[in-house]
This record gives C-alpha cells, sequence and structure tokens, in this order.
C-alpha cells in the first residue's frame, strides 16, 4: 500500500465536492482495494461513501423499485420490497461471491466497474433499468460500453438505480467457482414490449443477443431457445472455458432462466 488522504464525507454535496477536486470514490472496496494494493490505481484521494446515507436504501416509486448505490448486495438480497416485486434481482445479488463480499459489496460500484464477469450488469440491461448520476439518467442500453467501460464522465457519481417492474425474469449463473463470478450468467426478463435477453461473463462486457429475444418473444418456453444461432467466434476463450464451451452454456443458461422465471405468476 501507499500513502493516500482518506475523505469520509456524511452528505452526496460534500462527496461530490470532493470528487470534483479529484478524489477517487471508495464503495465496498472489493474491487477497489485490490487495485491499490497492486499499484493498478494509485489515487491522491480516497472518497469514502459508506457514511453517506442518502445513497442508501430501497424505496418503491410508482411501479419502479429505486436502490440507492451505495446498498450491499446482502441488503437487496433480503429486502422485502425486492423479493416481492423482483424477486430475480434479490436471487442473483444472494449468489454474488460470498458472504464477506455481499455484506461489502454495492450496487453503485459494480454497476460503475462493469466487470465483464459481474452480474448487477445483466439485471440493468435485461430489466431496462435507469442508472441515476449526479447529473443525469443514463438508460442501462447506453450505460454498458465494454470492458469496464461506461458513459460515465469523470467525476461522476452513481447515485441510484431504477428498475422498472416486469412481468417475469430469472437470472441463471453458471460461476466459475474459485472466483464465484459468472462464467456465463443470463438475466431474462418478460416485459409487456417483448422478452429482454442479457448475458454476462462471455463476452467483452454484458450484452443482449437479438436471436434469443426474438425466440423467447415468440414463445416464452426453454425449447423456444433450441433452434436459436449462438454465435462463438465473438465469445471470450481462456483458461476457464472455450468460446464453443460460453456459447453451449449460453443456451444452457438461458433454457434454465426461462424455465424459471415460467414458474412465476405473470406480473
Ligand atoms: C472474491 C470476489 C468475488 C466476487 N464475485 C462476484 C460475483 O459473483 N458477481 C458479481 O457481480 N460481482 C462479484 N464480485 C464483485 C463485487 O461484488 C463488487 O460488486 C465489486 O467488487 C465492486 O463493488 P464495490 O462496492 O466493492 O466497489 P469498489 O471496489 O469500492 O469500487 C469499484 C470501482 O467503482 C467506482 N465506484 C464505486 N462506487 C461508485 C459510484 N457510486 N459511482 C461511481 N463510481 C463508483 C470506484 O471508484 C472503483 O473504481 C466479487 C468480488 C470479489 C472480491
Amino acid at each position: 500500500m501507499y500513502s493516500f488522504a482518506l475523505e469520509c464525507p456524511t452528505t452526496l454535496a460534500e462527496a461530490l465536492k470532493q470528487t470534483a477536486s479529484g478524489g477517487q470514490v471508495l464503495a465496498g472496496g472489493q474491487t477497489l482495494i485490490a487495485a491499490l494494493n497492486q499499484r493498478l490505481a494509485q489515487p491522491e484521494t480516497l472518497v469514502n461513501l459508506s457514511q453517506v446515507s442518502e445513497l442508501r436504501g430501497v424505496r418503491v416509486e410508482g411501479t419502479e423499485l429505486v436502490i440507492g448505490a451505495m446498498t450491499r448486495h446482502a441488503e437487496v438480497a433480503a429486502h422485502a420490497e425486492v423479493r416481492r416485486l423482483l424477486p430475480a434481482l434479490a436471487h442473483l445479488a444472494d449468489g454474488i461471491g460470498d458472504k464477506q463480499v455481499r455484506a461489502m459489496g454495492t450496487l453503485g460500484g459494480s454497476v460503475a466497474n462493469n466487470d465483464p464477469a459481474a452480474c448487477y450488469p445483466s439485471a440493468l440491461l435485461a430489466l431496462g433499468a435507469t442508472v441515476v448520476t449526479d447529473r443525469r439518467r443514463i438508460a442501462a442500453d447506453d450505460f454498458f460500453q465494454g470492458l469496464y467501460a461506461t458513459a460515465l464522465q469523470p467525476g461522476e457519481l452513481v447515485t441510484a438505480v431504477r428498475f422498472p417492474q416486469v412481468q417475469r425474469a430469472a437470472y441463471a449463473k453458471f460461476r466459475q467457482p474459485a472466483s464465484r463470478f459468472a462464467l456465463v450468467g443470463v438475466f431474462v426478463a418478460q416485459t409487456a414490449a417483448g422478452v429482454r435477453v442479457a448475458i454476462t461473463g462471455a463476452g467483452n462486457g454484458v450484452f443482449r443477443h437479438a436471436g434469443l429475444e426474438a425466440a423467447l418473444t415468440r414463445s416464452f418456453m426453454p425449447e423456444a431457445v433450441d433452434g436459436v444461432a449462438i454465435d462463438a467466434s465473438t465469445l471470450n476463450a481462456d483458461l476457464h472455458a472455450s468460446a464453443a464451451y460460453r456459447a453451449q452454456l449460453i443456451r444452457v443458461q438461458t433454457r434454465r432462466a426461462v424455465q424459471h422465471a415460467a414458474k412465476q405468476a405473470k406480473g
């Protein structure tokens, strides 16, 4: 470790002042602390958001579930309104990492970091969520821009995510057993406008699959996945899995997600 200043603001306004003068925000620290240890990041000032209570919590606004950026994964997993209105999101949060990661890691940190194997980005993209920042609202379709890249500008803070309610949804993750990130994770959402399918872990970043969406919009049944072509040439290949294996996992995990969602009553 090396020396840096640590700011601990208690209001968003204070935090924004500190980030405007060059501080980097620290959320749950599950990624950032490791990056500091390895000197992949060397900020002079860290702005710890953990005492900014206005960034934390879950509320229902009309038909949307609004979750503060500093809400920990364990809080999302256990929250009664999330479990009632978007059980697939609670299930996803409950399957992130291990107990310690879920106790510390935050929704905002996960979304801002946009790890290509992270779970939350697939939920935001499939559900058609909106990322709220200190200066604007960004549709998930525009927010995630590939490997660790997002639409955030320097110093821009995620303050919350707004999730619309959908008819039925489910997340099926095939975990990489050592890291517990998604080797492939598929989030399926049936909405009034059709089915949305978002895939994480398989490519350079989270992405939607037009073929799966069209097939499942026609018939929301696991068998509908079977005839859909999954192009392995654009998928990751590494020591954990070949691109062909990931393509097969996309098919299997999509079937599982649809099977699970189809059991839910249509909302
Ligand atoms: C062992 C392990 C297993 C994991 N398994 C999974 C898994 O299965 N699935 C999964 O999805 N994730 C997994 N994670 C990731 C973890 O859940 C966190 O989501 C992730 O580390 C980032 O969140 P954080 O709150 O810790 O952010 P931090 O590490 O504090 O910050 C990450 C980055 O985001 C920036 N940032 C943080 N908050 C904001 C904000 N509000 N606005 C703008 N920028 C911000 C920081 O400056 C930093 O650059 C795992 C992590 C570990 C260590």
